[in-house]
């Protein structure tokens, strides 16, 4: 988007960067810039990935980064907590209080400190670098970065070997592709450009995802079957593989492990019994498994969401199974790919110093359970440091976390660019930079291409990098080892393992592509201990779990509960991104309010209109947004679109004051989608004299 008129070409030049949002299609940005003000932001044409498109959402960026309500200085809180009450204050003033009040902690007991940060950058540098030094020289608590894809991922390393797959450019010569919870137009816009070239090419597209997407919209086919019950219908498609013999023996033989066990489990799963279990048409399951089974290449494109369940380590699992079975591997555009970020040779330890805990071995605290660790009074946490997160409005049970981090004898510093709900509760809120503002190195986790991020800007205000920062704290506390005085660029060079990328190649032209197979498991050679796919995993077996997986039901089966026999699900509102662009007013207007969308039985069965508000409720709290009735619901499941701005939303809450802190299979991650609620209409005169929360009143 234009923001200024265009300058003169002389004066004009163009940077090159990364997309750093929690997104798999890490984008090449080119920003023109014009005697300091950035003119435009676009896609770079010259990247194959991004192909010059860039998602609504980034290319409203220079909006975002000019947002009259960016934080330009530092502040100190001068009023309760929660309530967004600030006054500025010098960086020295600021940085020199937060060092002494962590050192006086750090004395006494370092692991009472408690660094909180996840994907709000994706970037190696400014996401995992400089902080994690500062934090394990302090021998502050670790943090189990588990919110988004633990599960999952984990559930990979035991069958595939890490988190590896097919080359996403290859989906397009496929002429069959399971697209299996994701919502591709909507999360992985550059992948769904491959799928539509290879229907038009003539393959058939099916998505699995119990909400009617807009993906789904424009696939073959739907299956929509209920939150949680993935597995189930994985096991049941192998039961027609093996009575059909749509089997690739010779692949199975040669290259995969624990396939007579496999065997015997998926043959418990006839479809009648998984059509019962997910909520589907027994024929539908016939035919998918037929399509699936006879037509090559094969692949499937597997996304996080159906793994934010209790089940949803086992559930990834067992679809990462299915494209051994059939030898689909053999061909570069089978196979399957839920994250390819395992293939980078990340270089961890220089970027993150561990080291510098010298044997200690602090405690580690789960990011999911954030609201119960706040409320712990046997192991305290005195002081919790925010960055690239906003742990307020995106951890579950947030009615829990919200009062946690209200604690008056908590001290909480936030780094951000905006006032986001977490920020309010902060006692210091430090100006972070954007994108256009810092150096940054990128992997990807939807292809396999490495990015450098250039700073096309001068940071607003007094905005400082993360990574200033914690060296600006390190210098304080007295940190002196040599590598708390890297620069950023000097960051940038250690990120990947000594000749692993083209470097040169990456500063020409932005990116540089990893040197990878077309078909890397082709002939087996999975990067598990035995080199084969791992149906049963020694490794899981050895920590007291299922070697082989299985459907494991949700904590909170669909219509297991009388007092709240809807489930839930809270899939990402389109324009928004995790709760990144909620405050960018074009995009917040696009999503209007705070929507929960119903099936037209299940609204009219509680008198429940169109446009409603209604209260959405269980045994953790309630929140009160407006209803959508829409044929994306089927009958018996909500979805809470999200996530929303507690402090923009009707009542103060968003959908995450529904959800639990109760863990995945594998991975310990978190269990958004596996949540049972009601839903009733509100009384709108009701609603009007309701008391306002604190953080509803906040500015
Ligand atoms: S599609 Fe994803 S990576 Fe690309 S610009 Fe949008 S959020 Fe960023």
């Amino acid at each position: 988007m234009d923001l200024v008129p265009p300058a003169s070409a002389a004066t004009t030049r163009t940077v090159r960067g990364a997309c750093p949002h929690d997104c798999p299609d890490t984008c090449a940005l080119v920003t023109t810039v014009a005697d300091g003000v950035a003119l435009k932001l676009q896609g770079n044409p010259d990247h194959p990935h991004t192909a010059g498109v860039l998602c609504t959402k980034v290319s409203r960026y220079l909006e975002r980064n000019a947002h009259p309500e960016r934080l330009l200085q530092p502040l100190r809180r001068c009023g309760p907590k929660g309530l967004g009450r600030f006054e500025p204050v010098s960086w020295d003033e600021a940085l020199d209080d937060i060092a002494a009040r962590l050192q006086r902690l750090a004395c006494i007991n370092p692991e009472t400190i408690v660094p909180y940060s996840y994907a709000g950058t994706m970037g190696l540098v400014q996401g995992e670098s400089m902080d994690r030094r500062f934090f394990h020289k302090l021998g502050a608590s670790l943090l189990d970065r588990t919110i988004c894809s633990t599960a999952g991922g984990e559930a990979l390393g035991f069958t595939l070997g890490g988190k590896v797959g097919m080359r996403v450019e290859f989906f397009a010569q496929a002429r069959l592709i399971l697209i299996w919870g994701s919502n591709s137009i909507a999360s992985n816009l550059h992948f769904w450009r491959h799928a539509q070239a290879a229907r038009r090419a003539g393959a058939r597209l099916v998505c699995i995802d119990p909400r009617k997407t807009e993906t789904a919209d424009k696939c073959d086919e739907h299956v929509a079957l209920l939150p949680g019950t993935d597995a189930a219908l994985a096991l049941a498609l192998m039961h027609e593989l093996i009575v059909h013999d749509w089997l690739d023996h010779d692949y199975i033989e040669r290259y995969t492990l624990g396939w007579p066990q496999l065997r015997e489990r998926a043959l418990q799963w006839p479809p009648a019994r998984a059509a019962a279990v997910c909520g589907v048409p027994e024929q539908q399951i016939v035919d998918l498994a037929r399509a699936y089974g006879t037509t090559r290449p094969a692949a499937i494109r597997l996304n996080y969401g159906m793994q934010r369940v209790r089940g949803g380590g086992n559930a990834a699992r067992a679809i990462a199974s299915l494209p051994a079975l059939t030898g689909a591997w053999r061909e570069r555009a089978g196979g399957l790919l839920l994250s390819s970020s395992g293939h980078f040779p990340v270089n961890r330890a220089a970027l993150q110093r561990p080291d510098l805990l010298a044997g200690r071995r602090p405690r580690t605290i789960n990011m999911v359970t954030i609201g119960d660790a706040l409320h712990d009074t046997d192991n305290p946490i005195e002081a919790l440091v925010v960055y690239n997160s906003n742990p307020v409005a995106v951890a579950p049970d947030s009615g829990k976390v919200a009062s946690g981090f209200a604690r008056e004898d908590l001290f909480c510093v936030v780094l951000e660019q905006f006032q986001t709900d977490t920020a309010d509760y902060a006692d210091y809120v430090l100006p972070a930079t954007t994108q256009l503002e810092h150096w940054d190195i990128h992997a990807a986790y939807g292809h396999t291409d490495v990015l450098l991020n250039e700073p096309a800007l001068a940071p607003r205000g007094q905005a400082r990098s993360n990574t200033w920062v914690f060296r600006e704290l390190a210098r304080r506390m007295g940190f002196d080892e040599p590598c708390f005085a890297d620069d950023d660029q000097a960051l940038c060079r250690s990120a990947f393992a000594d000749g692993s990328i083209d470097f040169a190649q990456l500063q020409a032209q932005g990116f540089t592509s990893l040197r990878l197979p077309e078909a890397p498991f082709a002939e087996g050679n999975f990067p598990t201990p035995s080199g084969r796919c791992e149906f049963f995993s020694e490794r899981l077996a050895a920590l007291g779990q299922d070697g082989l997986p299985d459907h494991v039901p949700n904590y909170e089966t669909p219509g297991s509960s009388a007092n709240y026999p809807l489930a839930m699900i809270s899939p990402p509102a389109r324009n928004f991104l995790n709760s990144s662009f909620v405050n960018v007013a074009s995009l917040r207007a696009i999503e209007g309010e705070p929507l929960l969308e119903i099936h037209a039985d299940d609204a009219a069965a509680r008198g429940i209109a169109d446009g409603a508000t209604v209260r959405v409720f269980n045994a953790r709290g309630e929140h009160r947004c407006r209803a959508a009735v829409s044929r994306r619901a089927r009958p018996g499941v909500v979805h809470g679109l999200g996530i929303w701005w507690r402090k923009l939303g009707l009542d103060g809450t968003n959908v995450n004051q529904l959800t639990s802190q109760r863990l995945t299979d594998i991975g310990r991650g978190p269990t958004f989608y596996d949540c049972v609620v009601q839903v009733e209409r509100v009384d709108v005169r009701a609603a009007a004299q309701a008391p306002a929360t604190a953080a509803a009143i906040a500015p």
